[in-house]
C-alpha cells in the first residue's frame, strides 16, 4: 500500500506539534520541531491567519499523519465512526487507537508507529497466541499481544519495552515487561489517548 516516505520531522514542522514519528529522536534534543518550531519551506515563518476550512483541513491531516494513516482508509474510519454510537470524533480516534500497529507501539513494542508497524509486518508479534502481521486489524478489549517466541531475543524490542516503561504506559494497557507481553484492558476515552486534537474540526470538515 502506498505511503509517506518523505521527510517525517516535516509533517511535525506543517503541523506545528510533536507527531512523534521518529521514536527516541522525538525524546531527543535532536527534536526539529524544538530546534526549528515554523513550518518547513521558504515561507514556513510567515504563517497567516487560517481560514476556517484550513482549520478542519489541518486537524485531519495531523490526526491523519500521527497514525500514519492514508486518506481513502481515514475516511473509512471516519464513516464506521459515524455508524456507531456515541459521539462520532472521539469514537474515530478510539477507533484509531485499536489498531494493531497503534497498540503495539502503545505497548512499547517499538519507538515509533512506523516502526511498530514494521514489527508486526515482520510477524514478530502474536494476538491472543497467534502470529499477526495486519496491521491495521482492530485490537479488542481482553486481547493479548506480545512478543513472538522466536523473536523475544531480538535486538531493540526488549530495549524498547524497557523504555517505553520509564516513559510510562496509558492506563488502558496492561504490562508485563518481563515476558513481553500486554493486555488491551478497555478502549481508550479521548481523555486517555492524551494527543493535541479537536477531532470535532474533522467531524466538521466532513459534514460539509
Ligand atoms: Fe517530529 Fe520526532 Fe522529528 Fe521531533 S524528532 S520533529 S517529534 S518526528
Amino acid at each position: 500500500m502506498a505511503r509517506y516516505t518523505g521527510p517525517a520531522c516535516k509533517l511535525c514542522r506543517r503541523e506545528g506539534i510533536k507527531l512523534f514519528l521518529k521514536g527516541e529522536r522525538c525524546y531527543s534534543a535532536k527534536c526539529a520541531l524544538d530546534r526549528r518550531g515554523y513550518a518547513p519551506g521558504q515561507h514556513g515563518q510567515r504563517r497567516s491567519k487560517p481560514t476556517e476550512y484550513g482549520l478542519q483541513l489541518r486537524e485531519k491531516q495531523k490526526v491523519r499523519r500521527i497514525y500514519g494513516v492514508l486518506e481513502r482508509q481515514f475516511r473509512r474510519f471516519f464513516q464506521a465512526s459515524e455508524r456507531q454510537r456515541g459521539i462520532t470524533g472521539e469514537n474515530l480516534l478510539a477507533m484509531l487507537e485499536r489498531r494493531l500497529d497503534n497498540v503495539a507501539y502503545r505497548m512499547g513494542f517499538a519507538p515509533s508507529r512506523a516502526s511498530a508497524r514494521q514489527v508486526v509486518l515482520h510477524g514478530h508479534l502474536t494476538l491472543d497466541g497467534k502470529r499477526v502481521n495486519v496491521v491495521s486489524l482492530l485490537v479488542k478489549p481482553g486481547q493479548v499481544l506480545a512478543v513472538a517466541e522466536g523473536s523475544r531475543d531480538r535486538a531493540g524490542i526488549r530495549e524498547n519495552l524497557k523504555a517505553a516503561e520509564k516513559r510510562g504506559f496509558p492506563a488502558w494497557v496492561e504490562m508485563d515487561v518481563e515476558k513481553m507481553r500486554g493486555t488491551f484492558k478497555a478502549l481508550p476515552g479521548k481523555d486517555d489517548i492524551a494527543l493535541p486534537v479537536k477531532e470535532q474540526l474533522i467531524v466538521e470538515l466532513y459534514s460539509k
